[in-house]
């Protein structure tokens, strides 16, 4: 596991990268591709946190940590 880091804002342009994020609305903690192509959702609540804008994702929730 990576050493733990202090949590960070939103970063603004994610690369391929795995992302820590916490859901905002229930707090639900996952782990989810940065690049994905579609769109993913809270396992818990089914709140959009990544969002797939046909290329680009955009992150909709808060990043906790980038995992490379
Ligand atoms: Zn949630």
């Amino acid at each position: 596991m990576p050493k733990k880091k202090r949590e960070k804002d939103l970063i603004p342009q994610p690369n391929s990268r795995f992302l820590r994020v916490k859901c905002l609305n229930c707090g639900n903690q996952q782990i989810i591709f940065g690049c994905s192509a579609t769109d993913v959702e809270c396992l818990v609540c089914g709140k959009v946190l990544l969002q797939s804008t046909g290329g680009k994702a955009r992150i909709l929730t808060k990043i906790l940590e980038v995992l490379s």
